[in-house]
């Protein structure tokens, strides 16, 4: 998952605060045994209009006993790291055999245990519902008059107790002019199927009317799938699959394979929404965008961020998450891996497919250092463990560009220790082959037992301690000359005062004991008129003053112009200097070495 500025986000936190354990776990209840299980959808005008759609679910008991059908929701969608309970927006729901009605009632809030007694053997039961569609969020379900988005996380029930490896098949009901948009393949005859319950659920789905063109890109195809019609068209659209076709390659070339049969990527654009979101599947991924994201910087990175999940998360994944389970949280303190080293190769793939220059990858990671530098030391396995419960001191999601600059270090550290032989790529390539490929998930051992390997043995026991498990602050000035990079820390001058601006200028509020206006004498109620005879209230204030300061020595002459009640005052003081943002550099003084790993970086390339 991906998220910027997701005001949206706060709303939800209540609700996914207020349950975070199933009601009966404690009691393990098991369903009777059902096959042949197919779902049906419809969503049309007249469903749309009451921002809801239909839902079906068929299939037949086995097994010689008459014991219940239990038939859960899951309570969060993969990648959402988040219980949200998709039971609640269920509507009238029904159960039958035939034309006859079955008993049933709920188990707990997101399981219906349907009675059989008077279903013969070998008979079909039916259950049936409404959906209410109204959450504008990518985990979710979200009608429109003439569009719905559907998560099958949300509406497919699946047997509670019962091994998630039923195949089933899924109908679309929907009018005769509108599309239905989704990764799951589909059988000859046109029927969508999936070989068992995870498949079935990381498929997302769009019904209505929307843009949807395709293209082959590293040997597959591509879709593009966007609502509303025409919000994303012309010149956008084709910077669009443009960046598609930049940023894929470069990840690609990471695991030497691309995964997926087909790739559906599924945009949404409202101005409802505040910021950009994107969720991940296996072959698909779905981004809600607000209107002024559409071809932006940002729109580049979300992609490339999204698409890497493919890879990362879904496939190769910690054994924490492996399988996904649906019915309670799934705590790991991977996600530094998961969402922050993702997001390391997004930046890679802009870089590496020239869609940002190497000035572009420099900013984006001297950002993440800004980034992490403003919020409480926290350890990333800390940090990644603590999302399912949205933190509130502002750590909630450090672990995207802190994992993301742990990616950054590590990589580093393997190029220098291998002489740029080898790097995370072999650390990623390797453990999708050894677990991914083999049907499982990686282990912490395995984890940075490939770390090492790749690294020539190099222990790494030191940096898991210190800046993965621990809070120590990374050690840029050692790591970065060894990519040939260099880091700076600006200095901004610092008056120490706080102003509003009133009807007769800018009042000073607040005066900081210790701070330069202090010293020179300004006083709370004075009216700043100038600094250094650049006037506060001229338009270019901001440029004038740090260009008048870019290169100020700490105690350097500063004079403030007050007025104070009749009388103007010319204040002499000394500069303070505080420690502003970093920003990096490729250092014209780098070893070669040290540009052969910079290069290597910033192409995708190892030395042989
Ligand atoms: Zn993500």
């Amino acid at each position: 998952m991906s998220r910027v500025q997701s005001l949206f986000l706060l709303l939800t936190i209540g609700s996914a605060l207020a349950a975070q354990s199933p009601a009966m776990a404690a009691r393990a209840p098991v369903s009777a045994p059902i096959a042949d299980v197919r779902y049906e959808v419809t969503f049309d005008r007249s469903t749309a209009a009451e921002r809801q759609f239909h839902v079906t679910m068929t299939f037949t008991p086995t097994g010689a006993g008459r014991e219940p059908v239990l038939l859960s929701l899951p309570a969060w969608t993969p990648g959402a790291y988040e219980i949200t309970n998709f039971a609640r927006w269920v509507l009238g729901f029904t159960a039958h055999s035939g034309d006859r009605a079955l008993q049933w009632d709920k188990l707990d809030y997101d399981t219906w245990r349907v009675r059989r007694d008077s279903v013969p053997a070998g008979e079909s039961i039916r259950v049936e519902f409404d959906f209410r569609a109204d959450s504008l969020d990518n985990a979710m379900s979200w009608a429109r008059p003439d569009f719905l988005l559907f998560n099958g996380t949300n509406v497919f029930m699946y047997p509670e107790g019962r091994p998630l490896t039923f195949a089933s098949r899924v109908a679309v009901k929907t009018e005769s002019d509108w599309r239905v948009a989704t990764s799951m393949p589909r059988a000859p005859d046109g029927t969508l199927t999936a070989s068992n319950f995870h498949d079935l659920v990381d498929m997302p789905f769009f019904v209505g009317r929307f843009d949807l063109d395709s293209s082959q890109i590293s040997g597959k195809w591509m879709r593009v799938a966007s609502y509303p019609a025409g919000a994303i068209q012309g010149i956008t659209r084709f910077q669009f699959w443009d960046q598609l076709k930049r940023a894929v390659p470069p990840e690609v070339a990471v695991f030497g394979e691309t995964p997926w049969d087909s790739y559906t990527v599924m945009e949404i654009v409202d101005s409802a929404y505040q910021g950009a979101s994107g969720l991940e599947h296996g072959s698909s991924h779905v981004d809600i965008v607000a209107p002024v994201y559409v071809g932006s910087d940002f729109q580049p990175s979300l992609l490339a961020h999204e698409i890497f999940h493919a890879w990362n998360v879904k496939r190769l994944r910690p054994a924490d998450l492996w399988p996904y389970r649906y019915d309670v949280p799934q705590p790991t303190p991977w996600l530094w891996m998961s969402e922050g080293i993702t997001d390391y190769y997004a930046d890679l793939a802009e870089v590496r497919g020239a869609i940002i220059p190497d000035t572009g990858f420099y900013a984006l990671t001297a950002g993440k250092i800004n980034e992490v530098g403003a919020v409480p030391p926290i350890a990333l396995e800390d940090a990644s463990l603590s999302t399912w419960v949205h933190p509130v001191d502002g750590t909630g999601y450090i672990y995207y560009p802190k994992g993301s600059l742990a990616g950054f270090m590590l990589d580093v550290m393997i190029r220098d220790a291998s002489d740029n032989r080898r790097s995370l790529d072999n650390v990623l390539r390797e453990l999708y082959t050894t677990t991914y490929k083999r049907g499982r998930g990686f282990t912490r051992e395995e984890w940075w037992g490939a770390v090492s390997r790749a690294a020539g043995g190099k222990p790494f026991a030191d940096v898991e301690r210190r800046y993965i498990d621990g809070r120590e602050p990374f050690p840029w000035e050692q790591v970065l000359p060894l990519a040939g990079m260099a880091l700076h820390r600006a200095s901004v001058p610092r008056l120490g005062i706080s102003t509003v601006q009133d009807a007769k200028g800018v009042l000073v509020d607040q005066v900081e004991p210790g701070g330069s206006a202090a010293g020179a004498g300004v006083r709370s109620g004075d009216y700043l008129v100038s600094i250094n005879d650049i006037s506060v209230v001229d338009q270019t204030f901001g440029v004038r003053f740090r260009a008048a300061f870019a290169h100020a020595k700490e105690g350097d002459p500063v004079t403030l112009q007050v007025r104070r009640g009749e009388e103007t005052l010319r204040l002499t003081g000394g500069v303070r200097l505080a420690v502003g943002d970093v920003s990096i550099s490729a250092d014209p003084n780098a070893s070669p070495k040290a540009v052969r790993i910079r290069n290597g970086i910033l192409r995708g390339i190892t030395d042989r």
